[in-house]
């Protein structure tokens, strides 16, 4: 799902809050050197998954009535330990079938359950059979669609007339019948432009206990399925483009119709889009064909999403493993439905923004490299996006901003009017003003408000991750998120693969830092809490000397040295090793490393200049710093020159521009 999309209701007074803090900050410094060592990039993997879930299926649109009549079969493994005895189905465009659905009922503010649908949405399933042996069970006859507590209509258990054994593998008949919604969100339709997404009966995913992971429709939550290969043949008018997960295999015009036939194994969904409106541009970039399908009007944003592939598809090869599919189609929604734009199905993304958006402002390209990601995070690991989902919007949109910068540099989010925002810090901005609220780690539906969710899954996940790659280097985060990736192709991962992957390549503190961050609200504040400089001078007061007693003044006598001292404090629960800049009267400076164990640390000095000013975290590598306005302070004249203790203070933004305050 799109950045911009979780909390859309706040993020542009959040963007704008951004643009205002930041306006007069000066240009971050770039991110720590790499390090010496060679860059682990994943190697290509040749493994597939298990199939699971394979649907071979046939459907066709009528795009007066937005419906969609659906016929085919499923062949299921049971790949438990244990024998099942129901199975359960999702049924997720009944999410907008009516406001007593799951989705609909959802809390207003932040979340999108007050919107209304113009025209609702229903999957009728029509027919579940599974012949068994010279048996068929008509098994969608004994289907309890939903809960006597819950009307919801979305997770529809059916009971099974016998046992599948572990390791059986059997074969359902289904037949459905769709009518689409007015776009609500991801799915439907508008005018003669058709999303269809969440289309058919899927069924849920099956846990090594027998267990279905299986769950209501959730705005915040719906993907996390089983791997298998999909064949699904379209049919349509004629005169609409087609665009689906998968390379089309056969493609034909018959009767006014065209049909396309759709094949991709190895993925655990099956997405498609129809319009009669779609410009069309391919490419092929780093061997996969690229196809843009967008709306007239729109050739250079195609032409910036395609662009933003030619980057994205070796970077995210390079560090995440090969993009193991053919095809990649970016499906740009008319400017009428921006709500279907932003969304990741298996080598399908929808992508956004209007067509006059500005150059300098990058979200047509953020948005294209966030869904991309998805392919990745949500698409190749296959993680519980419900239980988890930092997961994968989490980690993905840390993967977008490492990449956005890599690409744009420092202004990667916005470059106008002389200022220039990074998408990194973006994150951090919004991930930091709620880190005391809520885990992070937590299932979508836990957290209290869609704001509350996007700040800390994408913002917080993000900054936590990007804060250790400023402090460990970008090679040896590299290496861990590649080792992470390699572990977790095709395999589900949970939150233990990612913090194990980190103690493997990072340390045992740094996935503790990592666990305490994600699991308990970590937080971190590094402050200058005190500064002292006095010249050195002889011991003052009365001495006696040769017999006579002499009074040493304590203003006499100075050397033309100076001393004191610095005391940095680590206010809460995280650490992270963290630079001291001390910079001196003659503009001198010096940098000194803390390990940022101890709650603080008092470091002294010695030298022929007074001290001026004091920076913790000069390159600001600490994304996660909760207030940035004690990261610097001077040490006022009187110090610098005698006994004075008094700290000054001066913004941290004030404070970066070190020319003002250096001679
Ligand atoms: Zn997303």
């Amino acid at each position: 799902m799109s950045p911009f999309c979780a909390s859309r209701r706040h993020s542009g007074a959040v963007l704008l809050a951004f643009v205002l803090a930041l306006s007069c900050a000066p240009t971050l410094p770039a991110p720590q050197a790499a390090d010496a060592e060679r860059p682990a990039a994943p190697a290509t993997p040749t493994e597939h998954p298990e199939h699971v879930a394979s649907y071979t299926m046939r459907a066709k649109l009528d795009p007066a009535l937005h419906t969609v009549h659906g016929e085919g079969t499923l062949t299921w493994k049971n790949v438990s330990h244990s024998p099942v005895r129901e199975l359960w189905f999702h049924l997720y465009l009944n999410a907008f079938k009516n406001q007593s659905s799951n989705f609909m009922r959802a809390p207003i503010g932040g979340f999108r359950g007050a919107i209304v649908p113009t025209d609702w949405g229903t999957i009728d399933v029509k027919k579940l059979s599974w012949t068994d042996g010279a048996t068929t069970h008509e098994l969608w006859d004994a289907v309890e669609l939903s809960r006597p507590d819950d009307p919801d209509e979305t997770d529809a258990r059916v009971p099974l007339p016998r046992e599948i054994a572990p390791g059986e593998t059997v074969t359902f008949a289904m037949v459905w019948d769709d009518k689409l919604p007015q776009v609500v969100e991801r799915t439907g339709y508008d005018g003669s432009f058709h999303m269809v997404g969440q289309w058919f009966p899927k069924i849920a995913k099956i846990e090594d206990d027998g267990r279905f992971a299986h769950f209501p429709f959730h705005h915040l939550g719906e993907f996390y399925a089983d791997f298998g290969a999909y064949d699904v043949t379209l049919d349509v008018p004629e005169s609409f483009t087609l665009g689906a997960t998968g390379p089309a295999t056969e493609s034909k015009v018959e009767g006014g119709r065209r049909v396309e036939r759709h094949v991709q194994a190895d993925v655990h969904d099956f997405a498609w889009t129809a319009w009669d409106g779609f410009q069309k541009r391919t490419e092929t970039i780093a061997g996969v064909t690229v196809t843009a399908l967008y709306p007239p009007g729109y050739d250079d944003l195609a032409e910036r999403e395609l662009a933003t592939m030619r980057f994205a598809l070796p970077h995210y090869g390079e560090r995440y493993g090969a993009y193991p599919y053919t095809v990649l189609t970016l499906v740009h929604p008319p400017a009428t439905v921006p709500e279907a734009g932003g969304m990741e199905y298996p080598t399908l993304i929808t992508t956004g923004s209007p067509s006059w958006t500005p150059r300098g402002l990058l979200t047509p390209e953020l948005v294209t490299i966030h869904e991309f990601g998805h392919q990745y995070f949500y698409g190749l690991f296959a993680s519980d996006e419900v239980t988890w989902p930092f997961l994968d919007e989490g980690l993905n949109s840390y993967a977008e901003a490492e990449a956005m910068a890599k690409w744009r540099g420092a202004g990667s989010l916005m470059r106008m009017f002389d200022i220039e925002l990074g998408d990194a810090e973006g994150h951090a901005f919004r991930g930091n003003m709620f880190s005391k609220d809520e885990k992070v780690a937590q299932p979508a539906y836990a957290f209290t408000t869609g704001t509350h969710y996007g700040a800390l899954v994408y913002g917080r996940t993000s900054t936590i991750l990007e804060t250790m790659r400023r402090v460990h280097g970008d090679d040896a985060m590299r290496r861990a998120l590649g080792t992470y990736a390699k572990r977790a192709r095709f395999r589900h991962p949970r939150p233990d693969d990612l913090l194990g992957a980190i103690k493997d390549e990072l340390g045992e503190r740094a996935a503790e830092t990592l666990r305490v961050a994600l699991m308990e609200k970590g937080w971190v504040d590094y402050a200058v809490t005190s500064v002292a400089s006095a010249p050195v001078r002889p011991p003052a007061g009365l001495f006696d000397r040769g017999g006579k007693r002499e009074t040493v003044p304590a203003d006499s006598g100075a050397k033309g040295t100076f001393e004191g001292w610095v005391l940095v404090t680590r206010r809460g629960t995280l650490s992270f090793p963290v630079e001291v800049e001390l910079v001196f009267a003659d503009g001198s400076r010096k940098r000194e490393a803390w390990d940022g164990i101890a709650e603080s640390v008092r470091l002294p000095f010695h030298g022929t200049s007074p001290l001026r000013a004091v920076l913790v975290d000069p390159d600001a590598r600490i994304l996660l710093d909760e207030d940035r306005t004690n990261d610097f302070a001077t040490a006022p004249k009187a110090s610098r020159a005698g006994a004075g203790r008094v700290l000054e203070r001066a913004t941290y933004w004030a404070g970066l521009a070190l020319g003002a305050i250096a001679p």
